[in-house]
């Protein structure tokens, strides 16, 4: 099953195209391109036929698991079924074709989208105005923290402090701090919801807001959301949602009826769009009245005559990417939410529940789980294993691949130890929550009574288990020939 290098591959002379004979004369290089500029030697190129090309990257290809393939539980990152038909429409000619500075009249269609859209996500939201500019959650944080920046440099009120819960996404405090704030944790209590005594303790007139993620990264609801609001509040500080698990409130919660005072959305995880890989992406911020003139611009408004990009918001802290966000991802997003509509969207987070839910009742037979239940659309086990010494989730997740599976999302969040976060998702059918259930009662079973076996997996893939500190340490992408 050894897949040769393409270097490996190549025969000289061999050819994968074939063009006619050039019929126009040869310019020289040097006369269009600096000399310093033109490379001494052709490039040690592979020289292969077009099948064995072909083959060898399909081949390639099907060695990755990926949600079109694999169950894929990978908590936090909600990778559901992404429906074809949305691919279909978004590359349609009428999008692909167009250019960001077509003069406005020429694009109403694609503007139509992008108003309907942000007014589609105030109505999931409740926040008053939204921004479809960052390309990503992670960028949708950081745009929001240079928001309350502004709001509170206007005010001339020095407020340098964010607040950022034990159990959050590492992108908070990194978004905080990217934008020139402090970060200070905030414990969680034993039910591993936010601790109010700490809280309490550590906000005053400094702070600037509160990032909080609901459900929070254990699967959780903040059953306290009401009163923390209210302490945030009367600080005369913000509220900001991390609303990457926005898939389990969808029709059920408004962020605004919390006490939101701004949030972002990943288009990517709640309303699919292949993700993970790199990208694209797309992270909409919501902001409710107090914010909402921050917002980037331009955001697209209605008029007279027609729908156009309104660049006059003299408090918007200005634009944070290129044209106007990552289009081909909202039109995906638009399409999810027009065919599914307000009661589909209900169904989405009800499923997704259900099916953590079912899988969490199921798998703490096996394996221990911090937290009493019920969770909402994703959940936290530990691999931790006091009987089976030297097994550690990593193994675990190891071990799910030579049974079929993308391991679920392991070591985060930090406050479990040995954590494995599990996320099914709505669009799974029993039979595969059942599968998936069968091979962690046999990964269980192989600890016991086959240690060596699950310390050493994966077994049965072309890979084995990698040393990946030195992977990422001593990166080597370049073939050498006869080591040279
Ligand atoms: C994914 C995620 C983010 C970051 O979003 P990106 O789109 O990956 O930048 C932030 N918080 C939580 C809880 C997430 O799951």
């Amino acid at each position: 099953m050894r897949e040769p290098l393409i270097f490996e591959m190549s025969k000289k002379g061999r050819k994968g195209y074939s063009l006619p004979e050039c019929d126009v004369d040869k310019e020289n290089l040097k006369k269009m391109i600096p000399e310093e500029y033109l490379r001494q030697k052709s490039p040690d190129l592979p020289q292969v036929s077009e099948p064995d090309l072909v083959r060898h990257f399909t081949r390639l290809s099907q060695r990755n698991l990926g949600i079109d393939t694999n169950f894929y539980p990978l908590g936090s990152c909600t990778m559901k079924y992404n429906p074809k038909v949305n691919e279909e429409i978004a590359r349609l000619p009428g999008f692909r074709q167009i250019h960001p500075y077509q003069p406005q009249e020429s694009v109403q269609g694609i503007l139509k989208i992008l108003y309907e859209m942000e007014r589609l996500l105030c109505q999931i939201s409740g926040m008053n105005k939204v921004s479809l500019q960052p390309a990503a959650g992670a960028h949708g944080e950081l745009t929001s923290m240079m928001m309350i920046k502004a709001y509170y440099k206007e005010r001339k009120e020095e407020r340098n402090v964010v607040l950022i819960p034990d159990s959050s996404h590492g992108t908070n405090p990194a978004s905080a701090n990217f934008c020139g704030f402090q970060v200070k944790e905030i414990k969680s209590n034993r039910e591993e919801e936010i601790d109010l005594n700490d809280l309490t303790k550590k906000i005053n007139k400094e702070v600037a807001a509160l990032m909080v993620t609901i459900p929070n990264t254990l699967g959780l609801f903040e059953r306290n959301i009401l009163k923390i609001a209210k302490i945030i509040h009367n600080e005369g500080s913000f509220l900001y949602l991390d609303g990457a698990n926005l898939n389990a409130l969808l029709g059920l919660v408004r962020p605004s009826d919390l006490g939101v005072d701004i949030m972002h959305f990943n288009l990517h995880k709640t309303f699919s769009t292949p993700h993970g890989g790199g990208g694209p992406g797309s992270g909409p911020i919501g902001a409710g009245e107090k914010l909402a003139p921050y917002l980037p611009i331009p955001l697209v408004e209605k008029g007279k005559e027609g729908y156009y990009l309104d660049y006059n918001r003299p408090k918007s802290i200005g634009k944070v990417r290129s044209f106007y966000g990552n289009i081909e991802v909202i039109i995906k997003a638009y399409c999810y939410l027009r065919s599914l509509g307000k009661e589909g969207l209900k169904e989405v987070s009800y499923n997704a529940i259900l099916n953590a839910n079912y899988l969490m009742k199921k798998l703490k037979k096996y394996f221990s789980l911090p937290y009493k239940g019920p969770c909402m659309h994703e959940f936290v086990l530990s691999g931790e294993d006091k009987e089976a010494k030297g097994i550690r989730t990593l193994d675990i997740a190891k071990r799910l691949l030579d049974y079929g599976f993308h391991p679920p999302t392991i070591y985060f969040p930090l406050i479990v130890k040995e954590a494995l976060m599990i996320e099914p998702t709505e669009t799974e059918s029993k039979e595969t929550l059942d599968a998936f259930i069968l091979a962690m009662g046999q990964i269980k079973k192989e600890i016991k009574e086959n240690p060596c076996l699950v310390k050493e997996a994966p077994c049965n893939l072309p890979i084995s288990r990698l040393n990946e500190v030195k992977a990422s340490r001593e990166l080597k992408l370049r073939w050498e020939k006869n080591g040279v």
